[in-house]
């Protein structure tokens, strides 16, 4: 049996629906309805769509600038805690892996905005529930790029970092500092969660999941420099792997399973340019 539907075709790229997330879906929905204040079921359905939409689409830019830089994506996968893009032929430039990390939580910090003013014209015309629904989607993206932001593995913006301060580190020291921050913000997150004043279990789940994912980014990358050859690839955000290599992670980035460097494109000169002066 197929562990996921797939339910269309963007840029050329497959979106899958893993399994459970249909078995998730009306749990998230119910989730989504109590934290709006509706008893109906519709809002929270709709939010936890908009949700996964919005999930695809920071996947989706990922990938956008992925094969603009030469990459191919296999799938995009959404699974309950989020979405994997499934990425081959990863750049070898800190820079490349950079612009592709940063184009995730730039579509979210869009998405945010856009959804922010929808629901306030939306709400000036009377459409109070569907304002409200929209709201939330406005401050789901928010969060959502903010977190994926956080100079830490497994998320985006550890990959950031890590692209900055390869020149000066070298790939597997940027990675150790990278991992060590995701692991600290990892211990934060737990003793908030525990300690905090109301137990947070999700906290907790997120917080452990950061501490492991950050670990094995390191480990991976360690045995990568050690043998100077990429078997499967260990760009994208650790273990727990699957046999054929695909990364099954969340709050999920995006994964490679082979890489090889990138032709150039035209705007290259440019983006040195700017990577330059960035740095
Ligand atoms: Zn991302």
């Amino acid at each position: 049996m197929a562990s996921s539907t797939k339910i269309g075709t963007v840029l050329g790229i497959p979106i899958r629906v893993h399994i459970t997330l249909w078995i998730f879906l009306p749990l998230i929905a119910s989730h989504i309805s109590s934290v709006l204040g509706f008893t109906s079921l519709f809002w929270g359905l709709l939010g936890a769509i908009g949700l996964f939409t919005s999930v695809a689409l920071h996947e989706l830019g990922h990938s956008y600038v992925a094969i603009r830089k030469g990459c191919s994506v296999r799938e995009i996968l959404l699974v309950p805690f989020g979405g994997i893009a499934k990425m081959q032929h990863l750049p070898s430039r800190p820079r490349d892996e950079a612009l592709i990390a940063a184009a995730g939580p730039a579509v979210s910090l869009m998405l945010a905005l856009v959804f922010h003013l929808l629901s306030r014209f939306i709400g000036a015309a009377g459409l109070y529930a569907l304002a409200v629904t929209i709201y939330v989607l406005s401050a789901i993206n928010l969060m959502l790029a903010l977190f994926n932001l956080l100079p830490s593995f497994p998320m985006d913006g550890g990959r950031i970092f890590r692209a900055w301060m390869t020149p000066k580190l070298g790939r597997l020291e940027a990675t150790r500092r990278a991992a060590k921050i995701g692991q600290t913000i990892a211990i934060v997150f737990g003793v908030w969660a525990v300690f905090g004043g109301r137990f947070n279990l999700s906290l907790l789940a997120i917080a452990i999941f950061i501490y492991m994912a950050a670990g094995s980014e390191y480990r991976a990358v360690q045995l990568q420099e050690s043998f100077k050859y990429r078997p499967f690839g260990v760009w994208g955000g650790g273990v727990p792997r699957e046999p054929e290599g695909n990364v099954i992670v969340g709050p999920a980035p995006y994964e490679q399973t082979s890489s090889a460097s990138s032709p150039r494109n035209d705007d290259d000169d440019l983006f040195d340019e700017l990577w330059r002066r960035w740095r």
